[in-house]
């Protein structure tokens, strides 16, 4: 299998001057063969205009470097809970920030917006599904992107919903639009929330039998900080973690997911970008335990 074959990048940043035309860059500058970014920042719901965002430059470095836009991952703002069941005004904020989301996404020609599914706020997640599913249906009645929503699988902080393959099973089959759904899995996420993610064979199986493969859109490479189960969702630099480096190197060069691109979300080191290194380690298969001391 060559570099090219391997769909692999890490978040980036979408900020000025240059907005998308500098996250093309910060992804090529990585080696990378694909990459998920924010429209805006991802703590909050503030959004420049698109028209602001030098998108016609970035497409044409994507093109001149043949990568495929359609596997550039979107990661809508995390502060928005459409669970919430409590609240109707921010019910309807989440509403609307989605519906934006939407079409930002497509402004950019991407196909796939990541969004974490939220949390029941003590309500329990039974009425938060049925809240999520609510809001994906009004959301999805009122959007004409052909943009689709991969949910997240959560680690199990607090009082979050999505944090099992049945609860996002759940949320598929709730939701009237179900081909508009699809799965983001996280490494770290599904960890912390106590599945053996060391056996990739074993919980790709369990993701095919209750949720189904061609559902799976996107898959977060994260090492984790916790041991497994520790609900916590702490990433780690790949092979620093709980996780370790042979496991995370079975996700990359995995059979069953060879179109499926797999996004780094690790920490920074030392203020330093750690995914060029990461990426290429990912791909030859050395591990260097020296690595981020030359970052
Ligand atoms: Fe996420
Ligand atoms: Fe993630
Ligand atoms: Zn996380």
């Amino acid at each position: 299998m060559t570099k090219n074959d391997i769909l692999i990048g890490s978040h980036v940043s979408l900020a000025g001057p240059d907005f998308y035309l500098g996250s093309v860059q910060e992804a090529l500058s990585y080696g990378a063969t694909t990459f998920m970014f924010y429209t805006g920042a991802p703590q909050n719901t503030y959004r420049k205009p698109i028209e602001e965002l030098k998108i016609e430059e970035g497409r044409k470095l994507l093109q001149e470097n043949g990568i495929n836009e359609d596997k550039i991952i979107v990661h809508a703002p995390y502060v928005i809970n459409g669970a919430n069941s409590t609240r109707e005004d921010l019910f309807e904020l989440s509403k609307n920030v989605i519906i934006n989301e939407l079409q930002r996404t497509a402004a950019f020609g991407c196909s796939t917006l990541v969004l974490h599914p939220g949390a029941h706020v003590g309500q329990g997640a039974e009425k938060g599904i049925e809240c999520l599913a609510k809001c994906l249906d009004e959301i999805f009645a009122n959007d004409h992107t052909n943009v689709r929503i991969a949910l997240e699988t959560m680690a199990g902080k607090g009082t979050e919903i999505g944090v099992n393959f049945e609860q996002i099973k759940a949320i598929i089959d709730a939701c009237h639009y179900k081909d508009r759904l699809g799965v983001c899995l996280d490494t770290c996420h599904v960890h912390d929330a106590g599945y053996d993610v060391n056996d990739v064979d074993g919980l790709l199986k369990q993701f095919d039998e209750i949720i189904g493969l061609d559902k799976l859109l996107v898959v977060h490479i994260n090492d984790s900080k916790n041991p497994r189960g520790a609900k916590k969702d702490r990433h780690e630099n790949i092979g620093f973690g709980y996780i370790g480096f042979s496991t995370l190197y079975k996700f990359i060069h995995h059979p069953l997911l060879v179109n499926i691109p797999k996004i780094l979300e690790t920490p920074y080191y030392n203020e330093k970008p750690p995914y060029k290194q990461e990426i290429k380690m990912l791909i030859d298969g050395q591990f260097d335990t020296n690595w981020r001391d030359n970052i």
